[in-house]
């Protein structure tokens, strides 16, 4: 080793010893004839001192070093002088006085300072990746993300599973996102794709007897990207044999109870997790993935507006349409152009106004005072619990327009009230999903979760006759309105898989095509089985306080889905095409 100790771990009572450091230059204060560099490592920082009775060659590398310069110090550590002790720095009790010193390598000035936090631009620090990882906050992440896996690893261990790897290279099976594909030389014409998830494959390893499997992931989908989504990342993936939605969802809660309590002082607000249905979350929170850090619930007035003067409101209900509200407590004193700031909001989901009640001491001030009396808008104010202070905010509308205005709005209210506090970690399991959903694009039903999942044994009867009804065995982990992981118990017998791919309008020559494989594996003793998975990033995202979860991925993609440090994708040579018996038709 170049070194004798790290960055991090010289304290006082190795005061007097002599210790060899190799790090780079964090920052460098040159006081004439004393120059202080702090020397910075993976493991931490410490405070070398040059001064003036170091050996000339000694005080020439003082002189030259630059931030970034890789240097190796030989030094004796000694007590900081009183008052000039760093509580801020773990090695803040002493420095290391040089006594060799050598330039291992040199740095050009970096594009941005490594030392400090500054805003950086985002394409910035991904061209140079690697010096932005020299920060102490990707460090954190990135540090913080191993020691998850870690106990991941641990836990499913401790509880019988067996780490299995399946390929990277699979058969092309649709499992709802568009494949990435990898063109075949030995087979012209003919490609692999990349796997979605290993969904088939961990199913096929219950068929094959494993009982307990999981796998951190690599999965592929080549969608149309959002800000917080990589076309690669990786999932914890689980499968389980002879289990029900509770045996699953009872070992992830423990797991992320384990992780959330030994790793972090991160409060877990909900413990059990809470539970919810879809039908619930959607009402009264608007999402699939509600944050429930705070309440603030969607409350439906449609009765009560239903034969009120005002019209648009009482013409939405009598079309089956749905009024909501929520109430946003102290915001009774909001200005015109706050309001404003809220209808646009709302605006952006398709709801064509706002309507709000302000709630003074003695006064309701309310865009809808024109139309409707003293007394219905004091049953709504009652209906909400709005008090003194408060204001109600209602929409008007198709429900999938209210539910995503209101849940969107609801959000946004708990922002700006400061009741998101990124210490908590409102964890809840969602049951009891759709099977189907209905896709306008496609004009054909389509597997909500995927078409492997179970519907629910009382609803399989639904499934031709009233295909949007049935409740599939399928659920999600979310917390703090995000989607943790989500998984389902599965269907195990062919002729369940059949019926499900026909619900779904594939016929039985593409099943067998797609999915044969499947099917034929099905007939040979399939135990019953179930499973989920867990965005790793994401998970590591909200445990590490992060905003998005390129903060904890070393080399995420941009969200154009290109790599801006080493320009993938790229073209490749005209050599390389023929091979793959490829024409270009751009
Ligand atoms: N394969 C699913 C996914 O990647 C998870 C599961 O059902 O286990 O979302």
């Amino acid at each position: 080793m170049l070194k004798t100790h790290n960055c991090g771990e010289l304290r006082a009572e190795q005061a007097g010893q002599q210790v060899t450091l190799a790090g780079w230059v964090n920052r460098r204060r040159d006081h004439g004839n004393v120059v202080f560099m702090d020397l910075r490592d993976r493991f931490g920082i410490t405070q070398v001192v040059f001064g003036p009775e170091a050996a000339a060659d000694v005080q020439q590398v003082a002189r030259q070093a630059r931030p970034e310069y890789v240097l190796q110090i030989t030094g004796e550590v000694r007590p900081r002088p009183e008052g000039l002790h760093n509580p801020d720095l773990a090695t803040g009790d002493i420095e290391v006085v040089a006594q060799r010193a050598q330039v291992l390598n040199e740095a050009k000035t970096p594009p941005f300072y490594i030392s400090e936090e500054p805003q950086v631009d985002e394409t910035l620090r991904l061209r140079y990746r690697y010096l932005d990882l020299r920060r102490q906050r990707l460090q954190k992440n990135l540090i913080l993300y191993h020691r998850v896996a870690k106990w991941i690893r641990d836990y499913m261990d401790e509880h019988q599973f067996l780490e299995i790897e399946t390929p990277i290279m699979i058969k092309s099976t649709p499992e709802g996102a568009r494949d990435y594909v990898v063109p075949s030389r030995i087979h012209p014409g003919k490609f692999y794709a990349l796997p979605q998830s290993p969904q088939q494959l961990k199913q096929l390893l219950m068929v094959a007897g494993m009982e307990r499997y999981f796998q951190l992931a690599r999965c592929f989908r080549d969608e149309d990207l959002r800000a917080d989504r990589q076309p690669e990342f990786t999932q914890l993936d689980i499968e389980m044999s002879f289990v029900g939605e509770e045996d699953v969802l009872g070992l992830i809660e423990g797991l992320l109870t384990r992780i959330v309590e030994q790793i972090t002082t991160m409060k877990l607000l909900y413990r059990p997790f809470r539970r919810l249905t879809y039908q619930e979350a959607m009402e009264r929170y608007g999402s699939d993935k509600p944050d429930l850090r705070f309440e603030m619930p969607l409350t439906d007035i449609g009765d009560l507006v239903a034969g009120s003067g005002f019209r648009v409101f009482a013409e939405a209900v009598a079309a089956g349409k749905r009024v909501k509200a929520i109430c946003a407590q102290g915001c009774a004193e909001y200005t015109r152009r706050q309001l404003d700031e809220l209808a646009a909001v709302v605006a952006r989901f398709g709801a064509k106004g706002l309507a709000t009640i302000a709630v003074r001491e003695g006064e309701l001030r309310s865009t809808l005072s024109k139309f409707m009396s003293a007394a219905e808008l004091q049953a709504i104010i009652e209906r909400l619990g709005a008090k003194a202070g408060d204001l109600v905010l209602i929409v008007a509308d198709e429900a999938k327009v209210v539910t995503e205005a209101l849940g969107r709005l609801r959000v946004e209210m708990a922002q700006r009230l400061g009741l998101l506090d990124d210490d908590v970690l409102a964890f809840a399991c969602v049951q009891q999903f759709p099977l189907l959903e209905w896709s306008e694009e496609e004009g054909r039903w389509t597997a909500m979760h995927h078409p492997f999942t179970s519907a629910r044994d009382e609803d399989w009867d639904l499934l031709e006759s009233d295909p949007g009804k049935v409740r599939a065995k399928a659920y999600d982990v979310v917390c703090n309105g995000y989607e943790v992981g989500g998984g389902s118990i599965r269907i195990h017998r062919r002729e369940h898989q059949e019926r499900m791919f026909r619900a779904l309008g594939i016929s039985p020559e593409q099943a067998q095509s797609q999915f044969g494989h499947l099917l034929e594996a099905f007939e040979y003793g399939a135990p019953p089985h179930g499973g989920i998975a867990l965005g790793m990033a994401r998970l590591v995202m909200l445990l590490a306080k992060e905003p998005n979860i390129r903060e904890v991925i070393a080399f995420p993609k941009s969200a154009s889905a290109t790599d801006i440090m080493t320009q993938a994708p790229s073209e490749i040579s005209e050599r390389q095409l023929k091979e793959l018996h490829l024409k270009l038709d751009l």
